[in-house]
């Protein structure tokens, strides 16, 4: 029996020893969810709304449980953690009021002799993958969708969030107390290997959230069988500062976007371009907001920062500030790890830059703001589009028109003017190149979760 220890990364304590699914019980599960999906698939979907929203009371009952749960097990600061319940409860919302309308046939044509419509059917069997930086709000966004749509769910949770994974579960656990059926959802507990194991079962899709290294083996390892797959990765954001912005504001939300859960965001800011004219003024404000920033103890409500979730977040932050100090960078405040016990790192600016650095070219998911000096905005588009990744983007300006122009340009999935990040509820999420692969969020988002059929019928 395979066991994964939970660690505090706050404290280094061991929170729990966690059994981990087998082969064999990995298979198990897919059966068992292969068997639950006729029933499941040919519920009303009046009905399977209404199970949906049963999960709300549940997960506001659970509430203060979960965001306990998630600071102690990845060291997010509790008045984030508590964010995350009320993100379920947004999706289930959201999905629960706009389904109908999402899955309703379309005549797509349709003349004398012939009306050709389009249906949205449910896939099968779905394995959600999900990470450990928002253990919740992560698997929400593809699982309410995708059992509104009818298909039964594998949910593998991260190695690092075993307990909120089971947190999840125990939701389904209540909901079926109630009467809902048996292995629509499933809990497979594992870490990468399970995860591989799962990909590799007879699944119809994979809906995965994580790294892009672990996308492409993914990609590979549902070749053979061809699941569908909808994959959100990794990011290496770009922001570019124009002379006319308001930099105190760019500034303060630039560095407080970068260092948001320990800079352990996909959509955190990785990369900055200051046009020049406001480059010093900008790194100085910079410098001065990095320095206002509460690290600390995640249990307090007051702390801003907490720790990285393991060592291993740790150490990609360590080389990529020594690797950028060895190529000429310049660290103008942090840089280090804060004191003996946990995983805590000083937020971070770093100027003297080049796309020669790890620290410009590889996700460091860290507290780490490295600032480059350009000479003009064509330039700054061509810096930032310089990646392989291309999740979100955003240009900082007071003329807004300009600001859209130069957002049109970023390959990216979401680019923004004076903000950074996804957009509301209903907008599309994922991301370009090697950041995604699919939507979640939308209409089109919910159509990944089906099979998009024409029906044609000849008069
Ligand atoms: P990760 O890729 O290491 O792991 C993510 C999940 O995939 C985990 O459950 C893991 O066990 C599993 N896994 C890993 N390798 C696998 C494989 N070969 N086959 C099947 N499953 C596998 O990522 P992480 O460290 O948990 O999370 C951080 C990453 O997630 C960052 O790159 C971040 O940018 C990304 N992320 C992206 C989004 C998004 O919406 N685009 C959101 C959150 C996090």
């Amino acid at each position: 029996m395979q066991k994964i220890k939970s660690i505090n990364p706050a404290t280094e304590e061991i929170i729990e020893e966690i059994e981990v699914a087998s082969l064999e019980k990995v298979k198990q599960a897919v059966a068992n969810a292969r068997k639950a999906f006729p029933k499941w698939s040919t519920t009303s979907l009046d009905t399977r709304i209404k199970w949906m929203k049963k999960l709300i009371p549940l997960i506001e009952q659970k509430k203060d449980e979960i965001a306990q749960t998630i600071t102690k097990e990845m060291g997010k600061p509790i008045s984030l953690s508590k964010t995350e319940p009320y993100r379920a409860i947004e999706d289930i919302t959201f999905y629960s009021g706009n389904i109908k309308e999402f899955l309703k046939e379309e005549v797509v044509f349709e003349d004398d002799e012939e009306k050709d419509i389009m249906v949205y059917e449910p896939l099968g069997v779905v394995a959600i993958i999900t990470p450990w930086n928002f253990p919740i709000a992560t698997v929400f966004e593809p699982l309410i969708p995708a059992l509104l749509c009818g298909n039964t769910v594998l949910f593998k949770p991260s190695e690092q969030t075993l307990i909120v994974g089971r947190k999840i579960a125990e939701l389904f656990i209540e909901l079926e107390k109630q009467g809902f059926p048996k292995h629509v959802f499933n809990l497979i507990l594992g870490g990468k290997e399970i995860g591989k194991q799962l990909v590799q079962q007879d699944v119809d899709m994979v809906a995965f959230t994580g790294s892009s290294r672990a996308g492409k083996e993914i990609m590979k390892d549902s070749a053979e069988k061809m699941h569908k797959l909808v994959l959100e990765m990794g990011g290496k954001d770009p922001a570019i500062v124009c002379k006319d912005a308001d930099v105190s504001y760019a500034a303060k939300r630039i560095v407080r976007n970068a260092c948001k859960n320990t800079g352990q965001i996909c959509c955190a800011i990785e990369r900055v371009y200051v046009e020049d004219g406001v480059y010093d003024e900008f790194v100085n404000k910079a410098v001065e907001e990095a320095k206002k920033i509460k690290v600390g103890d995640p249990t307090k409500k007051e702390t801003e920062m907490g720790p990285f979730v393991a060592k291993f977040q740790e150490k990609i932050n360590i080389d990529h500030v020594k690797d950028a100090k060895e190529k000429g960078a310049k660290i103008e405040v942090g840089g280090h790890t804060i004191g003996n016990k946990g995983y805590f790192f000083e937020p971070t600016i770093i100027t003297d830059v080049g796309h020669n650095m790890k620290i410009m070219k590889d996700e460091t998911f860290g507290p780490i703001v490295p600032i480059m000096k350009v000479n003009s905005i064509d330039e700054a588009i061509k810096f930032s589009n310089d990646t392989i990744y291309g999740l979100t983007g955003s240009v900082w300006t007071k003329d807004i028109e300009k600001g859209s122009k130069i957002a049109h340009k970023l390959q990216v999935g979401v680019a923004s003017v004076n903000a950074h990040g996804g957009g509301k509820q209903g907008s599309a999420w994922g991301g370009a190149k090697t950041s995604g692969l699919g939507r979640l969020g939308t209409k089109e988002g919910t159509h990944e979760f089906t099979n998009v059929k024409t029906i044609r019928v000849k008069k």
